[in-house]
This record gives C-alpha cells, sequence and structure tokens, in this order.
C-alpha cells in the first residue's frame, strides 16, 4: 500500500462541480487502496477576494491579521472536498495547518515550514480516512496562523509528503506535465515523461510556470518524487525526480526556457583597473537590485566597457544608480536596453556531453540571430538576444535539439 499526497490547484477546486469531479478520483485512488493525504487551495480567485477585501479597510494591514484573513480560502475548500467524499461514501477529514501542526517561523504571509507533527495523519490514514489539509498555512509556536507566500499549497504538499515518507506527491493542475518548451510558442513541444529537480529548477525560474520553485528545492532536498498532473484529463503527467544513472540514454536537452523579464544596461569607457566591477555593482547590490548576466570586455586603451542585466521592474533604479556611479568613475556613458530576451537549453546530459554550446550557437547563426550575451552553468546555457527574435530563437533551439522527436527509452 503506497501513500500518495495529492495537491490540488485553485482552478481544480474553483467549483462545487470541480470539487465533485476532484472527490472522485481521490475516491478512486482511496478504493484502489493507497493511502491519500489530499492538499487543496482555495477556490481559484478567492485569495485575490480576501486580499482585495483587506486592501479596502487598509492599505497596508498587519501580516498577522492578513494571514488569518487569506488562510480562511483554504479552509472552505477542505471542508467541501470532505463531504463530497462522505457522498461517495469514503471516510475523509479535514484539518487546517493548525491542527495538523504544521509549524512555522512567525514570518507571517511568508513563513517557512520548521516541522510537520505527523500523528494525527498517521492515525487517520490507519483507520482508512483520506486526510485532507489546508494548504498554504501553518501556525508559529505562539499558534498564531501563518501562511507560507503565494502559491504555498505546492509547498505544503511536498513539505507532508517528505514528513509521511510518501511514495510520490503529485500536483494537479491545468496542464498536464512540463513540456520541452512552451507550446504557445513551439507547436511540436513535447510533454516530458521525467525531468530532474534541477532541471525542473532551471526551467521553472524561467518562465515555465507550474510549479512554485520553492516547493521543487523542497521536494529535491527531501527527496520527494514531484509528479505534474491534468487535473481532470487522464495521462501520465511528468515525473520530476533525482537523476536517473540507469538511463542509457540520458537526452542531452531536456527543454528550452526564456523570458523577457530581464534588461541591459552598459556602462561606457570605465577605467580598466581592479575595484571598478565592485564599484558598479556593489552599489547595484546593496540596492536590493538583482544582477543576473555579466560581461566585461577586454580594456582598450585602459578603458572597458560593462554591461550587465537586471529584471525589468528595477531598471529605472539601477539606472539612477549607474548615473551616479558612472560620474564618480568618469566613465563615458550609460546605455540600456530593456528589449533584450534571454533563450536557454537545459539538461543535466550537457555535463557529459561536449559540443552543446556550439550546437545552440551554429542554430542561432542560422537563424541571423545576434547573441549580445552569453553566460553558462553546469547544466545550463543562457543567451541575450534582441527580443523581437525570441521565438524564432526558441523554434530554431527546439529543432537543433529534436526535442519535437519521441526519444527512444533505453
Ligand atoms: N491560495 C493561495 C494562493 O492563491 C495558495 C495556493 O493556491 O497555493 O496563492
Ligand atoms: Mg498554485
Amino acid at each position: 500500500m503506497s501513500t500518495i499526497v495529492q495537491k490540488f490547484g485553485g482552478t481544480s477546486v474553483g467549483s462545487i462541480e470541480r470539487i465533485e469531479q476532484v472527490a472522485d478520483k481521490v475516491a478512486r485512488f482511496r478504493a484502489d487502496g493507497h493511502n491519500i493525504v489530499v492538499v487543496v487551495s482555495a477556490m481559484s480567485g478567492e485569495t485575490n477576494r480576501l486580499i482585495a477585501l483587506a486592501n479596502e479597510i487598509q492599505d497596508q494591514p498587519t501580516p498577522r491579521e492578513m494571514d488569518v484573513l487569506v488562510s480562511t480560502g483554504e479552509q472552505v475548500t477542505t471542508a467541501l472536498l470532505c463531504m463530497a467524499l462522505h457522498k461517495r461514501e469514503c471516510e475523509a477529514r479535514s484539518y487546517n495547518g493548525g491542527q495538523v501542526r504544521i509549524l512555522t517561523d512567525d514570518a507571517h504571509t511568508k513563513a517557512r515550514i520548521r516541522e510537520i507533527d505527523d500523528d494525527r495523519m498517521r492515525a487517520d490514514l490507519d483507520a482508512g480516512r483520506v486526510v485532507v489539509v489546508a494548504g498554504f498555512q501553518g501556525v508559529d509556536e505562539n499558534g498564531n496562523i501563518t501562511t507560507l507566500g503565494r502559491g504555498g499549497s505546492d509547498t505544503t504538499a511536498v513539505a507532508l509528503a517528505a514528513a509521511l515518507k510518501a511514495d510520490e506527491c503529485q500536483i494537479y493542475t491545468d496542464v498536464d506535465g512540463v513540456y520541452t518548451t512552451d507550446p504557445r510558442v513551439v507547436d511540436s513541444a513535447r510533454r516530458l515523461d521525467h525531468i530532474t529537480f534541477e532541471e525542473m529548477l532551471e526551467m521553472a525560474s524561467m518562465g515555465s510556470k507550474v510549479l512554485q520553485i520553492r516547493a521543487v528545492e523542497f521536494a529535491g532536498k527531501y527527496n520527494v518524487p514531484l509528479r505534474v498532473l491534468h487535473s481532470f484529463q487522464d495521462g501520465p503527467g511528468t515525473l520530476i525526480r533525482v537523476e536517473d544513472q540507469s538511463d542509457m540514454e540520458t537526452p542531452t536537452i531536456a527543454g528550452i526556457a526564456f523570458n523577457r523579464d530581464e534588461a541591459k544596461l552598459t556602462v561606457m569607457g570605465v577605467p580598466d583597473t581592479p575595484g571598478v566591477a565592485y564599484k558598479i555593482l556593489g552599489p547595484v547590490g546593496n540596492a536590493n537590485v538583482e544582477v543576473d548576466v555579466i560581461l566585461q570586455n577586454v580594456g582598450e586603451d585602459q578603458s572597458t566597457d560593462f554591461t550587465f542585466t537586471v529584471h525589468r521592474n528595477d531598471l529605472q533604479r539601477a539606472e539612477g544608480i549607474m548615473t551616479r556611479v558612472a560620474s564618480e568613475l568618469g566613465a563615458r556613458e550609460i546605455r540600456t536596453d530593456a528589449k533584450i530576451a534571454k533563450v536557454s537549453v537545459v539538461g543535466v546530459g550537457m555535463r557529459s556531453h561536449a559540443g552543446v554550446a556550439s550546437k545552440m550557437f551554429e542554430a542561432l547563426a542560422e537563424s541571423g540571430i545576434n547573441i549580445q550575451m552569453i553566460t553558462t552553468s553546469e547544466i545550463k546555457i543562457s543567451v541575450i538576444i534582441d527580443e523581437k527574435y525570441l521565438e524564432l530563437a526558441v523554434r530554431a533551439l527546439h529543432s537543433a535539439f529534436e526535442l519535437d522527436v519521441e526519444p527512444v527509452e533505453g
């Protein structure tokens, strides 16, 4: 008998009809003899509705009261789902985060889980009951209600799965899995049967918004196999797991990620002397602006150009800081460009395969796309290009790495 944690997101429990459908699915798994713990989100739109109510009273309500308020959304769905299960003669009990005792720190609205007491859940499972837990919430040491940050139900599910040493944590959502790239950009994008935690983190951080990144990190850390599936369509979904060393032929590239979130700043004609990178990036870091890609050219005539990217929302702030720094450094000018895009090929297979970068650059060259910046990590190569070539680049890379072709399993 395996233990499975199943998480249903807001759209999956967005109406009574859908809750009944979820109940059908859960009851079926239970009838198959599995131990089932269900984690639910609030009905879709509910958390936003509650936040809007709060903001009608105060722009910045205290985080403590905010948590008391927004945690109610999830409590509603736990009870409704249990009722739907009872109607199906499936024994079930609902719990909020404090009742399970999902102990968190006291950082209201962005709390971190410290510890989970699994006694109560185990007792119910042993008695044959389905356990339904409110996602996104916990309690601090003093019994105050806390929440885990937007999208936090994914993290609740993974944390419960880790605590129960569940065989699998299933995240039911409105897509049927993780794709090689965004199917809206590439028609032939394919659902992946599996992907590693590391690859998923690289894909997710760049736009495949299927899962809360924090939940993937958590699952990787505790080695909880995570499966993304469609709530109302049958199918195997995508299994996110550790790298399977027994795979004869790991595909080199798992997918192509991209985003339009970044903007580029270039400080032209800065002196080519020790400490310049620090003088430029130090104040940016102090202003809590995150820097992503950095490029410094070889100096010529004792001066050099220094380019880096930040989130587009931070461009104005970074430009302000640079204007100050530039005059201190005696730099010639500052150029900014918000019309850039970042495209990345991601895959653990590139650790053992040479030539991924050259293949990537070849494909871009053949499409006549100019590469402005390049950055690499062990399992990812990213390029910054002109935003207007983004879709062309993604398509070219998707086909160059043969991602539209179903892999032959070894
Ligand atoms: N209901 C919360 C939100 O909308 C948590 C979640 O759905 O995961 O962010
Ligand atoms: Mg969600």
